[in-house]
């Protein structure tokens, strides 16, 4: 009886991200998709379920260099991809920058004020679009779930800048250019609860600590608020933003699209928001 409840949830889950998939067309038979992998539940979870439904998948982990709590997140996820047979690539901050990002976040925050999570989200999703696009893949998936989708739209409203999630939902707007890799968010619909669930089911080892470096953020104050909604508003939150998300695109892509005169990045502003942090002279 137990049983059949446990196979029930996991098949309506599955299910569940499947349709997003399906309904938003967000990736397509011969698409090669790369997974960005942190070593925690959600993205795990989205790996193993891409490579399950048969895409073609391999993985990417930037080794963020914060001591053991990396340390355990790499072990991890070597063990995973050599049973699921996926292509694990690893990007070293420390050799990338010269340091791990406790410092590169330190030498930011010592000339302006920037919350760690900004500095880190920044920093990471510069190096995902550049290794994506290195490895000639099609897009790039990531782990966000419902819950940081209804934290960030909060927020985004808590900072008066609604226009900052124009470029957010299942997949990012329809920014077309070479250098530019699209990308997508198969666990939109589904709770962080769900995904602790599945993932504790299935026995992955992954890490469900939080990442040491969440201190005191907005995003920790937003959460907590959250947390006491239940999973309706939450999709509430989410649904409704994205009705509004093509009418704030109109006004998004009348900005076009640059390379970063420091780094060639795709970028809409002259200097990227990467190399006009890390430009701090560090
Ligand atoms: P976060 O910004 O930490 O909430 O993470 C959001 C998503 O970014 C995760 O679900 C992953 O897909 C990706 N991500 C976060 N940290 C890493 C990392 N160290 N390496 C690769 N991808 C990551
Ligand atoms: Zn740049």
């Amino acid at each position: 009886m137990m049983e059949n409840k446990k196979q029930k949830f996991l098949n309506k889950f599955e299910k569940k991200v499947l349709s997003t998939i399906k309904d938003y067309g967000l990736i397509k038979k011969k698409d090669k998709v790369l997974v960005a992998v942190s070593g925690g539940k959600d993205s795990t979870t989205i790996l193993y379920l891409l490579k399950k439904f048969g895409y073609k998948v391999s993985a990417l982990h930037l080794n963020l260099g914060l001591g053991d709590y990396s340390e355990k997140c790499l072990i991890n996820l070597k063990k995973m991809c050599e049973e699921w047979k996926v292509k694990l690539h690893v990007l070293d901050m420390k050799k990338e920058f010269g340091m791990g990002m406790c410092s590169i976040r330190c030498k930011v925050q010592q000339k302006l004020k920037a919350s760690n999570c900004m500095v880190c989200g920044i920093v990471k999703k510069w190096l995902l679009n550049r290794e994506a696009r290195k490895l000639k893949v099609d897009k790039i998936v990531t782990g966000h779930n419902l819950d940081d989708e209804a934290q960030t739209v909060i927020m985004n409203f808590l900072q008066g800048n609604l226009m900052l999630g124009a470029n957010s939902g299942p997949q990012t707007g329809s920014i077309r250019d070479e250098k530019f890799v699209p990308r997508i968010k198969p666990l939109y619909f589904v709770s962080e609860d769900d995904i602790r669930k599945y993932s504790k089911m299935k026995n992955f080892p992954v890490v469900y600590e939080p990442c040491p470096c969440t201190i005191s953020s907005l995003r920790i104050k937003t959460r907590t608020f959250m947390n006491s909604k239940d999973e309706n508003i939450k999709l509430r939150i989410v649904k409704n933003f994205l009705k509004m998300i093509p009418k704030l695109r109109e006004h998004l892509y009348k900005e076009k699209l640059v390379y970063c005169k420091i780094c060639r990045e795709p970028s809409r502003n002259e200097v990227c928001k990467k190399c006009s942090l890390l430009n701090l002279k560090i």
